[in-house]
């Protein structure tokens, strides 16, 4: 399915938003790297890239990097913008500096889709995945490029199949510049988590590329370049246990035969704990992480929820289980449900210290439209839209107390000492357990050369003018007398960011969840 009908090729400028400051948007983290300045290259804007038909020109600017300038808006025709609700101001500046020079402008991806009525100025809305609305975009964008007189709203119904999916044109993105490289394998998900509008947006079966376009992704990676983790962005890596297990053997062979080059990281539900056959050939394949919406430790709570499914194995049984195939569990965690109770935080941060799982990213619930969860607060009148709170969720423990106590918590699990020591833990019993890559692919001058510069940022920025220096040296010397300067490095990395963040948390400066709709000022646009 691709547009026909194409009468004229036309020079097309995609712009990514600048993010604001985020959980897992990791930017305490990049003083300490080789020169990272923005989390991951944006999936959807460069897979409409590599989408568009052949002789059309495209220019790419990720605004984390640089900010779109004069001359890109002069050079371009139209504007494509993608992102995700915490982008929401930013897409809209976006739009505006492009009217200035008054071109049209598409908006795609998952706010939009989501929230329609959050973009009342862009042209076009793109509505959906890729399918019959971006063939649509573009035969009418070939035809005429002058803007339109009202919004045109696009909304896929005939979704391209994503065994048709080109490869992202990667070779647009400065891969270095990023934390994370990043493959989308499938999207959808089976189950129906109240919360979440992954199935809504998505559907509950999951579509998937095949293992072949999976390894010419990670081949155009490595061409380009990324010597990166690569995350599987689905939304559950076992969506589809049966094609996960025919993927993966892909992956193996892939690893084996360029030496190991790329750590991988996907989400995928805690229930993997009960698939050692799966869990044998991750290792294998070189994964590392693995995101869990374990989302809270308490049964009543996760019944209520519709994510039973995460009671399948006692969750700190398989937390352990994950560990011993060398992957660290990430965990999301949600605050301000209904089963809550004044003590909830209590039994949080003891579950925290007894999983020893040093990254959760820890929400108040927001209730997102397209879920069962917004329906069901809309029927019981409990959806607070006031811009200023940290949730849209009337809960049911008064407000100020579930955000002081999620501050709390926030305190509690990233206090400098609490958190190194749980990633002392991942090193001993956890990233042990991992593949170890041959020293011949390893060992190379850029490898070398990356890793001194990080160790003398983290040893001059944690270990000199830092503010928690004498944990930093009790947790980097027990690592280096072990010879662990991987372990040390990447703990310190990430870890830094985690006890900024929960700082930041702490004096109020940072959001209660990454889905809220309180829009703190963005930070300007990269100069
Ligand atoms: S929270 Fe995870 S498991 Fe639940 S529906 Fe969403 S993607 Fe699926």
């Amino acid at each position: 399915m691709r547009a026909e009908g194409i009468e004229t090729a036309r020079r097309i400028l995609l712009v990514f938003p600048r993010y604001t400051s985020a959980f897992a948007t990791w930017e305490y983290a990049y003083p300490l790297t080789d020169g990272v300045q923005a989390l991951m290259p944006p999936q959807g804007l460069l897979l409409i890239a590599a989408y568009l038909p052949p002789g059309w020109q495209v220019r790419f600017v990720d605004e984390n990097i640089r900010a779109a300038t004069q001359a890109d808006f002069e050079w371009a025709e139209a504007v494509f913008v993608s992102g995700m609700h915490i982008q929401r101001k930013q897409m809209n500046d976006i739009c505006r500096r492009a009217h200035e020079h008054d071109l049209p402008v598409a908006l795609g991806g998952p706010s939009v889709s989501a929230c329609p009525d959050y973009y009342p100025a862009f042209d076009y809305l793109h509505l959906g995945e890729l399918g019959d609305a971006t063939d649509t975009l573009i035969a009418t964008l070939s035809r005429d490029v002058t803007r339109p007189a009202q919004q045109v709203v696009l909304t896929t119904a005939e979704r391209l199949p994503m065994t048709e999916f080109p490869v992202p044109a990667y070779e647009l993105a400065e891969l270095k510049k990023y934390f994370l490289a990043n493959i989308q394998y499938s999207s959808g998900c089976p189950y129906q988590c109240e919360f979440c509008d992954i199935p809504g947006l998505y559907g509950r079966n999951p579509r998937l590329k095949t293992p072949q376009q999976v390894i010419a992704e990670l081949d155009k990676l490595r061409e380009g370049g990324s010597t990166n983790t690569v995350y599987f962005v689905d939304d559950n890596f076992i969506g589809n246990r049966k094609a996960t297990l025919e993927l993966l053997p892909h992956i193996i062979a892939w690893q084996k035969k360029h030496g190991y080059p790329t750590r991988l990281a996907c989400e995928a539900t805690l229930n993997i704990a009960k698939r050692p056959e799966i869990l044998e050939k991750m290792q294998e394949a070189f994964f590392i992480t693995i995101f869990c919406g374990i989302e809270t430790p308490d049964p009543d709570a996760l019944k209520a929820m519709q994510k039973d499914h995460n009671m399948m194995v006692p969750i700190l049984e398989g937390v352990k289980t994950i560990n011993s195939y060398g992957m660290e569990v990430v965990s999301g965690i949600i605050m301000g449900l209904d089963t809550d109770k004044m003590d909830t935080a209590n039994a949080l941060i003891e579950f925290v210290e007894q999983s020893r799982i040093p990254m959760l990213t820890i929400n108040l619930l927001q209730a997102l439209p397209k879920t069962p969860l917004w329906d069901r607060l809309e029927r019981e009148n409990r959806l607070n839209h006031d811009e200023s709170r940290d949730s849209n969720v009337e809960f049911l423990l008064p407000y100020d107390h579930v955000v002081s106590e999620w501050k709390r918590v926030m305190k509690a699990v990233y206090a400098p000492e609490k958190l190194l020591d749980r990633y002392e833990y991942q090193c001993d019993y956890t990233y042990a357990n991992r593949v170890k890559p041959p020293a011949s692919t390893q060992a190379t001058w850029p490898n070398i050369r990356r890793g001194l510069i990080m160790m003398r940022n983290v040893i001059w920025r944690l270990g000199v003018v830092g503010d928690y220096k004498r944990i930093f040296w009790k947790f980097a010397l027990r690592r280096l007398r072990k010879g662990d300067i991987e372990g040390m490095l990447a703990a310190s990395l990430v870890g830094h960011h985690l006890i900024r963040f929960g700082q930041e948390a702490t004096s109020g400066n940072q959001n209660a969840s990454n889905y809220s709709v309180r829009l703190r000022e963005a930070a300007m646009p990269a100069e």
